[in-house]
């Protein structure tokens, strides 16, 4: 069932990382939308148990559920010239998913966002991923759930670039 489950929750997964350069910013108020606020404020508080100081207010960072266009595409996170950050959350995935689904996506795109993470694909021995940072265009399997969040939230804040 969980097989059959994560298969199509890997095709239905694909996010992207868009690093807009020179490019304008438009007329947005650097907001979070409400629905997302408690993910941004469980991000922060994972975050601080693992040692890692995450302050939203010092960051301009918006976040916004609207209708994303390109076809597979669920989150994505943007950076502006000026260092600002946005994260946009495909509507019509994120009114048909779990909790944990959303906490997972919004993990995701504030891996790339704010903690600066790329996509990582490796897997364990059993092929399920071993990072939130997966591409979700395949290499590994998608396995988070509650009862390896605790782990998968150790190797996302703990990881280093270095
Ligand atoms: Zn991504």
């Amino acid at each position: 069932m969980i097989a059959r489950q994560t298969n199509i929750y890997l095709i239905l997964m694909s996010f992207s990382l868009i690093i807009l350069q020179g490019c304008v910013k438009n007329e947005k108020e650097s907001i979070i939308e409400s629905e997302l606020q408690e993910y941004f404020d469980s991000f922060s508080e994972e975050a601080q148990i693992r040692g890692v100081d995450i302050q939203f207010d010092a960051i301009e960072i918006a976040a916004y559920i609207e209708n994303i266009e390109r076809q597979g595409t669920l989150g994505q996170c943007m950076t502006y010239s000026d260092g600002s950050k946005e994260v946009i959350i495909d509507e019509n995935y994120w009114s048909r998913i779990s909790n944990s689904e959303k906490e997972f996506l919004v993990f995701h795109e504030l891996g790339h966002c704010v903690l600066g993470r790329e996509h990582l694909d490796e897997s364990d021995n059993r092929g399920n991923c071993i990072s939130i940072m997966q591409s979700g265009e395949g290499g590994c399997r998608a396995n988070f759930r509650r009862q390896n969040r605790a782990e998968y939230l150790d190797e996302l804040f703990e990881y280093s670039n270095d």
